[in-house]
């Protein structure tokens, strides 16, 4: 996960932090969570925006972008609220690849 962009929730557009989850005994998902009180917005680097649930599988959108290089899911790295744009950025360090999304007419307008 590149360090020089956080990203932020795609609810809240708030900056996300950097957070540790132990997943079992020997591996760990490090993943960006919502700094929202009550959001359980979380984004991973494999698996996009989930909001994950104790004991269950994440569900994870599938109309989430993701970069044509990587085929990895891209997260929100900035939100034009003058324009209702939002920018999506590739998690890999380096890679110039960016999405936009328009947030009124687009599948997020509710
Ligand atoms: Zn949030
Ligand atoms: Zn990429």
């Amino acid at each position: 996960m590149r360090s020089d962009i956080l990203p932020l929730c795609d609810k809240h557009f708030r900056t996300m932090e950097p957070f540790s989850a132990p997943y079992n005994a020997d591996y760990c998902i490090d993943f960006f969570r919502c700094t929202a009180q009550f959001c359980r917005r979380c984004f991973s680097e494999r698996l996009g925006y989930v909001t994950p649930k104790w004991g269950e599988a994440p569900q994870f959108s599938s109309q989430q972008p993701r970069c044509d290089y990587h085929s990895r899911p891209m997260f929100i790295s900035s939100l034009d609220r003058q324009r209702n744009v939002i920018h999506y950025s590739c998690p890999e360090p380096n890679c110039r690849e960016t999405a936009r999304e328009d947030i009124l007419s687009g599948s997020q307008a509710r």
